[in-house]
This record gives structure tokens, sequence and C-alpha cells, in this order.
């Protein structure tokens, strides 16, 4: 089996076959029932929720050529149905807006949309990740949805609408695609595994659902993976916890009641143990998020105990800002986070440790600990990630010799804040090497597409440091280059067009503080302070003094 068959092969049909999206189902079900159909429509939402599968289930209900089908829409015999479910469909137009970001490429969509349809009542086009386009294009693609050809329609797929332009916004009907129930992943997991003759457990079952996180394709990829590196006759839930580098529960019991009552020691023999077994890291940190959350939960409803209450979602709340993005090394980012939240005790503030950056003069770094008992449990629980933390291997070190920790970080901060090299973006050798890149596909995208994005970019002391403008850029970004020969190629072509030394690291800057900042170089050594294993545990703006 190739991978994604199972994606493919299930791919929904029909509206009734869509997993989750009641809501959405029915208007658009309704509405192109009576005959009211918008030209242009937003869909967004996280990905693997349906929203290009729905897409195409809406070209076909539109186009579809059978009549009286009582109260389905979607024949999927016809002519235009098959053509659509085989991917031969020349009036459904699928373009993936990150590769596809220019003003030429908009302007070409808008003249080829004038042509009819070749065989079916509308063209449909479907621009994914539509928040990719550039302004310029953004603006075109207005152009022809304010006086759309009669025969088109435009969908946008969009894991960010915020980034998009409202003026776009407000010329789309939009449905909001949420994250799908785990009940409904797991009914649509046991209905293939049932359809495919594959023989697994239930608990099984409800595992690959749980840590699929509301991405039915993730959860489709995962069973697909279980099936294909199974040799047994019966896959259970300590083969799929080995095969997609889960813990199993026991573990994840003790390591969260070892961190909760303060036994540092056996946390990281824990943390190790795990990494020993080829457990994914990120999976061990989701697993014990997951069930730390479902016993503060259990507790906030069962208990009286306010302070034990509290404790747990302090500790909660450091695990669930341990951001692995911008980390050099998973385990030990999470084996700081878990010896942070060990230090934790009942009725105790824990003090994280401090950044002081000096070159930073229009910005203060304060711990705001002090500030964590108030927070109801709620915030403490809803708190979003923050937007940096990057430990590294030294510190980890520093911290099991006992040393100040604190005050370790400090001096390392300071001693290395001079500011690197300048803002190499607008150099001609920058712009070679998109140039080149720009046919390079990656899995899914161009590298010259995803590196125009970067807003700033240095060498420095063999690193190169690079600033996406979105985060979901940078996330693309750090994918494609695990897969061939692309990181490779790229540092070779960076080191030689640059004429230094052979780059060791890609240092990647959090692109949502940057754009708060007008100060390239404040960015950039808050950003190699951090590589240095620093904190940043708030920012204030202050005023001119
Ligand atoms: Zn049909």
């Amino acid at each position: 089996m190739n991978n994604y068959v199972l994606y493919r092969k299930w791919r929904p049909k029909s509206f009734s076959d869509l997993v989750g999206q009641t809501a959405i189902r029915k208007t658009l079900v309704n509405a192109i029932s009576q005959n009211r159909i918008a030209h242009a429509y937003l869909f967004s939402g996280p990905r693997g929720t349906g929203k290009t599968s729905t897409a195409r289930i809406l070209a076909k209900a539109i186009n579809c050529k059978t009549e009286n089908i009582e109260d389905r829409l979607i024949c999927n015999t016809c002519e235009n149905c098959t053509d659509i479910n085989s991917s031969n469909s020349l009036d459904l137009i699928e373009i993936d807006a990150a590769s596809n970001r220019g003003i030429d490429e908009i302007r070409s969509i808008r003249d080829k949309s004038n042509y009819s349809p070749s065989k079916s009542l509308y063209k449909v086009y479907v621009l994914d990740e539509a928040h990719m386009l550039t302004k310029d294009a953004s603006n075109a693609l207005l152009k022809t949805l304010e006086e759309p050809p009669p025969h088109v329609i435009f969908i946008l797929a969009t894991t960010e609408a915020d980034k998009m332009e409202p003026t776009i916004l407000s010329r789309c009907q939009r449905f909001d695609f949420k994250k799908i129930d785990n009940n409904d992943i797991f009914q649509r997991l046991e209905q293939i595994a049932n359809d495919e003759k594959v023989n697994i457990s239930e608990s099984a079952i409800k595992r690959i659902a749980e840590i699929s996180e509301g991405s039915l394709r993730d959860a489709e990829s995962f069973l697909e993976q279980a099936i294909l590196s199974n040799d047994e006759e019966y896959i259970d839930i300590n083969q799929i916890n080995t095969i997609l580098g889960i813990t199993d529960s026991k573990q994840i019991e003790l390591l969260q009641e070892s961190i909760l009552t303060g036994n540092i020691n056996q946390t990281i023999q824990l943390i190790n143990n795990s990494v020993s077994n080829n457990t994914s890291i990120k999976q061990l940190h989701n697993s014990l998020i997951i069930s730390l959350r479902e016993t503060l939960i259990t507790q906030a409803s069962t208990s009286n105990d306010k302070e034990r209450i509290l404790h747990m979602a302090k500790c909660l709340k450091i695990l669930v800002n341990l951001d692995f993005s911008k980390s050099l090394n998973h385990t030990s980012s999470l084996e700081i986070a878990a010896i942070e939240a060990s230090m934790l005790k009942e009725n105790e503030d824990y003090i994280p440790s401090k950044v002081i950056i000096n070159e930073a003069p229009i910005k203060t770094l304060e711990n705001t600990a002090n500030q964590t008992p108030e927070n109801s449990i709620e915030e403490i629980i809803e708190t979003e990630k923050p937007n940096i933390v990057v430990p590294n291997e030294n510190i980890l070190k520093d911290m099991h010799s006992e040393t100040d920790n604190q005050e370790k970080i400090e001096t390392i901060a300071e001693q290395n804040t001079e500011v690197p090299n300048e803002n190499i973006i607008k150099s001609d050798s920058w712009q070679s090497i998109i140039e080149k890149f720009a046919k390079i596909k990656g899995e899914r995208f161009a590298i010259g597409a995803l590196l125009r994005d970067c807003r700033e970019a240095s060498i420095d002391n063999e690193k190169l440091y690079l600033s996406f403008a979105s985060n979901s850029n940078q996330e693309r970004f750090i994918g494609e280059l695990e897969h061939g020969r692309i990181k490779l190629d790229l540092i070779e072509s960076i080191s030689k067009t640059f004429q230094i030394s052979t780059l060791k690291e890609i240092v990647y800057n959090d692109s949502e503080k940057k754009n708060n900042s007008n100060n390239n170089s404040v960015n950039l050594s808050v950003m190699k302070a951090l590589n240095w294993g620093g904190q940043i545990i708030e920012e204030e703006v202050q005023n001119d003094e």
C-alpha cells in the first residue's frame, strides 16, 4: 500500500460522507438545493478538517448532470462527477496558492476564468492556502471577485484566515471548519478498519484518534502507517505506541506522578527511558499534557483541594508553554520543562529564569511569576504558548550539576549580545538563492517560494538566522528541509554564495514577535541570546526616556 492510499480511497465523495462539520454540511446542502450559489466561498480552519474535500463535493453538487436524485445532490456516476472523482475534470481547477502566490499567476487565472467551462455549468477554482497570496495578487483577485464571470466560482481555503486581506474576506461567504471530534474520527477509523479487514483493537483506534488532534487526514495516515509497519495479524495499543513513538499510558502516569511529587531524578530517568525506546519526544510531550489536563479537570470537578489543583495547573502551564519550533534539542527542552514543573511545590511559586539583554533599550524582559497566583485556573489552562522558549544542552548540564541556574543564564546572555551581521534579504546574493530554489519543490512547496516569505536573514558564526513573516511558512520550511537533500543543497549554496565556511545550523526567529517591533537589531540579538539558552518571559515596550 502506498502512502496516502487510505486517505485518497476514503476521501468523502458526497456531503453525507463528510466527517464532522454538520452545520457547514447542512447550510451548503440547503443553499444548493435552493439554487442559492455564491460566487466566492472561504473555507477556513485547521489542516485535515475537510476543507478541500468539501470544495470538491461542492463542485460536484453544482455540476452533477443527473436530475431528480431525490434528496441527494450528487450522483457520483455522471461524467462530471466521475471526472472530479478521478481528478480529471477540466472545470475544477485546484491551485496551491503557496507556490502560485504572485500577481502574474492570479492574472493568468483571471484571464483563463473568462473562458466558458468545458463540460459543466460552472468552472470552480479552489485556491488552497489562500492566505499566502501576495498583496498585489490579492488585489488582482479582488477585482475578479468583485465582478466574477457568471460561470465561475472561487473557493478559497486557508488555515489562517486572519492573515487574509479584509477586502477579500468581505467578498466571500465564509465557513469556519472546526477540528473534528475524537468520537467522529474514531467511528471513521473503525469503519475503514472493518472495510479494509484490518484486525485492530478498539483502544488502538482510540489512541490514533487522540493523537490526531482533530485532523482526520492525520488519523487516516497514522492508521495506514500502523497497517504498513505491522507484521502481526492483530494491531493492539502497544503496537500503535511503538509504531507511532508514543510512550504507553503507564509510563505517562509515572512521569506525571514524578513531576507532581517533585521527583526530579525519576522525571529525567523516565524521559531518557522513553528516548531510548525511540519514543517521539513530541508525542511524549503531547501525551503528558493530555494526561495532566485530564487529571486536572477531574480534580477540579471533584476535589476541594485548591492548592493541589493550582499546583497541577502551574505544572501544566509550564509544559503547555514548551514550544518545540524554537528548540534546537527537543529532548533537552522537554527535560528542562519537566524539571521546572517538578521544582514547583504546592503552595509555592517557582520563579523562572530570566534573560537580560543589554542591547535592547526599548524592551525589558521581566518575569511574571509573581502574578501567577492571581490567575484563575481557567486562565492557566487556556494560556497561549509563549513566543519563545529555547533551552539548550549546556544549560541542562548546569542544572544537573546544581549550579545557580538563573545566574548562569543571565551570564551567558550578557556575554553574547553582539548583534549578528546585517540583514541580507535585500542582497543580490540572497535573491540568487531564492531564484535558484524557486523551482525546487519539496514534498509540497517550492523552497524558493517559502524563502521569499523571510523578512530577515543574517549569517553569523556559521549560523543562518531566519525570520519568516508567517509561522506556518516557517513550519512548512522546516518540514520541507527534512526531506531528501534539500537542506544539504541549501546550506551548500548559501555557504558558497556568501563565501563562508559551511553553515552548521539554521536558527529561526519568532515571526509574530518580530511584527511587534520595528527594530531589527533588537530582534536579532534577542534571537541570538535565546539560541544560547535564554528564555523570554515577557516583553514590554517602555516609554522613551
Ligand atoms: Zn453526477
